[in-house]
């Protein structure tokens, strides 16, 4: 089965993953501050804290910017579920705004409707990697009084206007799972320019536990001496995996380069298709073009699953993004109706994403092209 995405790992990763399980330190050594000086330069970004995985970095992202019991958090319904899912495990609410139906992603009026006293923070996804309407996001929220947080799981490498993803949002969040732009095998990290944040994101991130000197209540102990000031977690990556991301980030704007040529075959290939809508490349945006969804037009929706079904016996690892959040049965328990967001509804139901990776081959994008064009001749 050709997958959706996958990882491309070389031997210079296999090498730099050895030589730390060669060295005095699997985890809490020297490669994770390198890891995170890594992105934070390659975002232009002040401070970077790595995660255990995407999800935990969200959760350390909503931890600092104070998110909690009585608090709403205003985001799109076509993500994963962690978006929204973290939110709730702070105890807030999500309140899910509809997407722009051209691009997939929050539209920025939609968000601003759903603003209330209890609002404290927008959530946007860059959908596939390209980025939301970010100078939009940021004037709402600054006028508005909100935390401004990106889950940037997809965009690694995406940029907006002049400026790479990572340093324009209050806090922004990339994943290194298998599928998305590099990869740690799991791990994930927030990008910010806040000083204030980062240090809450480290507490969270081991045990709300610090043992640095100007922040101890108890002064003058000795060295041993630490403090537990809130409830935190384990969600360390290891430098084992920090190691690997290092590698990796030699390696990411060619990724984003042969993600790029690959989406621009398919549309010199599917283009004239017209049951197709492909996605569409945005003036002032760089995707990372970490997914390529075609939307059937919605008079043909019944035939997404139809194409599905064959690309997936032709031996296609086409995947849906996504179920709208509150579709799922857990959303639906906490009260949640169909019918919330209309336009995220009908983009899911007429998507289907086709593989792209860096190391799809010319053959097996040929091959793709003709099954969803066997299955879909024109009209
Ligand atoms: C992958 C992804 C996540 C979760 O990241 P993990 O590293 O798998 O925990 C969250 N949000 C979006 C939009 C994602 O694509």
């Amino acid at each position: 089965m050709i997958p959706y995405g996958r990882q491309h790992i070389t031997s210079e990763d296999i090498e730099a993953v050895v030589a730390v399980l060669k060295s005095d330190f699997l985890t809490q050594g020297p490669k994770v501050k390198e890891f995170e000086e890594s992105i934070a330069k390659y975002c232009d970004a002040k401070y970077a804290v790595a995660f255990s995985s995407g999800t935990a970095a969200l959760h350390g992202a909503y931890y600092a910017a104070g998110i909690g019991k009585g608090d709403e958090v205003i985001t799109t319904p076509l993500t994963f579920v962690a978006t929204a899912n973290m939110v709730v495990a702070v105890g807030a609410k999500p309140i899910f705004a509809d997407i722009d139906s051209m691009t997939g992603n929050l539209d920025p009026k939609k968000a601003e409707g759903k603003i209330t006293k209890k609002t404290k923070a927008i959530v946007v996804v860059d959908y596939t990697g390209l980025p939301a309407d970010l100078e939009a996001f940021k004037k709402i929220c600054k006028k508005r009084k909100l935390v401004f947080i990106e889950d940037a799981a997809q965009a690694l490498g995406a940029s907006y206007g002049k400026k790479k993803i990572g340093a324009i949002a209050d806090m922004t969040m990339f994943s290194f799972h298998p599928v998305k732009s590099i990869t740690t095998g799991e791990g994930g990290i927030i990008v910010t320019n806040s000083k204030k944040y980062f240090e809450k994101l480290v507490l969270f991130r081991s045990h709300g536990i610090t043992k640095d000197k100007k922040n101890l209540l108890h002064k003058n102990r000795e060295a041993w001496y630490h403090e537990m000031h809130d409830l935190g977690f384990n969600y360390r990556i290891t430098d084992i995996q920090a190691a690997l991301g290092i590698s990796q980030m030699r390696k990411l704007d060619v990724f984003i380069e042969k993600r790029k040529a690959i989406a621009m075959r398919y549309h010199e290939a599917l283009g004239n298709i017209k049951r197709f809508i492909l996605p569409k490349e945005i003036s002032g945006r760089k995707s990372s073009w970490h997914l390529y969804v075609i939307r059937i037009v919605p008079e043909e929706k019944h035939l997404r699953d139809v194409i599905f079904g064959k690309l997936h016996k032709a031996g296609i690892g086409a995947q849906v993004h996504y179920i709208p959040a509150y579709h799922h049965p857990y959303y639906e328990s906490l009260g949640y109706k169909k019918g919330l967001c209309p336009n995220a509804e009908i983009f899911s139901e007429t998507a289907i994403s086709i593989p792209i990776f860096p190391s799809l081959s010319l053959a097996e994008q040929r091959k793709i092209v003709q099954h969803v064009k066997r299955v879909s001749p024109n009209i």
